[in-house]
């Protein structure tokens, strides 16, 4: 009702903040763009924003193991399991359908047209095979020292794939600017920010696979465990409060990371053709799976209204857009689903962890996109075995990414090389990569905020027994 509504908006002031910084951040960001700042100015403008980042990479580490570790030791084993396994039917069936949208657009739209020369130069990236691929992803979960595990990520051979691409961006800039070379040769040095593992310093998928064993056995400990259950409880709370704080914070730095962003892109007329038409592509895919496909799912399952759910998200999907990293997103996430719309601790701190690190709608649809892009620049018509495999490994490549900015772009050497398509051709994509980042990032927080309210309604019946057992207060529905 109006009443409701109202009361909404008075409880979530600064999420009006919020949205408020996106707006000034977009303003300010173009009515400087004509000042053609120096990457120097562009730096020192943006770190009010920079710093937005590292405070929420700061808390990403304990927030992940802690609430992973008490999420798993508050719920018995077969209760964790049945759970798990709805999360997971939830992510694949998600993840697919995504693909299958993203397939479906870029064939129907086919904004490819069979020549490279509007794109200007490109670089070689050394090709991978999805086998080995495959087996970083696999290695990935088992990190054989912990505390390396949390300083550092992918130190395979995805370390020095990701480093050419990065050096590849640079070379696009150094192309297309106008600030002459001096200045740009410091966008060679520093800008090598894409690099996964240098972003946020966190294996998440081996931390993941961790905390979820270890809470399990703490779980299932008597009193042994109990201090261990205690400790990790509270180290969560301490954090969940940290959060707290840094949000009050987040306008601000959302503001300066939209507007110096804006500031330092590419001239928007470079865009045109081809381009342009796989931006618009990819946009259109992302909004049918975001704004029909996932609230679709929601209201046929839960009977609620998606919209009113999503409305208690903004602060988290505005926080993605402006990060492009859902791992850095993840502490303002937990903090909507459980003070916004009141999703049970033992889902959120269960799901959203492994959800923000293996499940990625919208990185899967732009991979599978992506592909058939560069298929169709390169006039080469695939075939139905061919798009099978692709939306096989664009899903592997969507659990493979970590969650920090665009990582997505680097996985994609995955589905490129699995159907034979010249992975060079990335840089093709490069120049819009940073934009459509943040659209896909904010696709994968909302599935990932979804899957918690789902997977919520189709436990609330173990979660209420739970409760009796424990002699909680029952949550009335
Ligand atoms: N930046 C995305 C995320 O954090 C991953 C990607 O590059 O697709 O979710």
């Amino acid at each position: 009702s109006k009443e409701d509504i109202q009361a909404f908006f008075k409880k979530n002031a600064f999420v009006l903040f919020t949205v408020g910084a996106v707006v000034v951040g977009i303003i300010l960001g173009f009515a400087l763009r004509p000042y053609k700042m120096s990457y120097r100015e562009v730096k020192y403008f943006s770190f009010p924003g920079e710093l937005l980042m590292r405070m929420l990479q700061m808390l990403v580490l304990p927030l992940l193991v802690s609430s992973l570790i008490t999420g798993m030791a508050a719920l018995d084993s077969k209760a964790s399991g049945k759970m798990g396994m709805r999360a997971v039917i939830y992510y694949m069936t998600t993840t697919f359908i995504a693909v299958f949208i993203g397939i479906l657009v870029v064939l129907i739209i086919h904004p490819g047209r069979g020549s490279k020369d509007e794109f200007g130069k490109q670089k070689t990236i050394e090709q991978v095979s999805p086998a080995d691929a495959f087996l970083d992803l696999i290695r990935n979960m088992f990190p054989p020292n912990l505390v390396q595990a949390c300083t550092q990520q992918f130190k395979t051979k995805y370390g020095k794939r990701t480093f050419q691409i990065s050096v590849t961006v640079n070379d696009t800039l150094l192309n297309s600017s106008t600030n002459g070379t001096q200045e740009l040769m410091e966008v060679t040095q520093e800008e090598v920010i894409p690099v996964p593992g240098q972003v946020n310093g966190v294996n998440a998928l081996g931390l993941v696979v961790f905390s979820m064993c270890f809470g399990l056995i703490i779980g299932n400990m008597k009193e042994q465990g109990q201090l261990l259950r205690d400790f990790f409880d509270s180290l969560n709370e301490a954090i969940m409060q940290l959060v707290a704080i840094i949000m009050w914070y987040a306008p601000v730095g959302i503001l300066f990371l939209i507007a110096g962003k804006i500031v330092e892109m590419d001239d928007l007329t470079q865009m045109g053709g081809q381009l342009g038409m796989y931006t618009i592509t990819v946009i259109i895919g992302l909004l049918i799976h975001a704004v029909i496909i996932l609230p679709t799912l929601y209201f046929v399952i839960t009977r609620q209204n998606p919209f009113l759910f999503i409305a208690g998200l903004l602060q988290a999907l505005i926080t993605a857009l402006g990060t492009s990293s859902s791992s850095a997103t993840l502490p303002v996430t937990f903090k909507c689903l459980e003070e916004n719309n009141r999703i049970d601790k033992r889902i959120t701190r269960f799901v959203l962890p492994v959800g923000a690190t293996i499940n990625m709608d919208g990185t899967a649809l732009y991979e599978a996109l992506a592909a058939i892009f560069i298929a169709q620049v390169n006039n080469i018509e695939m075939n139905f075995g061919q798009i099978i495999t692709i939306s096989i490994t664009a899903t592997a490549a969507s659990i493979g990414a970590a969650g920090i900015p665009q990582a997505g772009l680097v996985t994609m050497v995955i589905v490129l090389t699995s159907v034979g398509l010249p992975t060079d051709d990335i840089t093709l994509i490069i120049a819009v990569d940073w934009f459509l980042d943040r659209l896909r990032t904010t696709t994968n927080v909302l599935g990932d905020s979804i899957g918690a309210g789902i997977v919520e309604f189709l436990s609330r019946h173990e979660l209420r027994s739970r409760d009796v057992e424990m002699g909680n207060s029952v949550l009335e529905e």
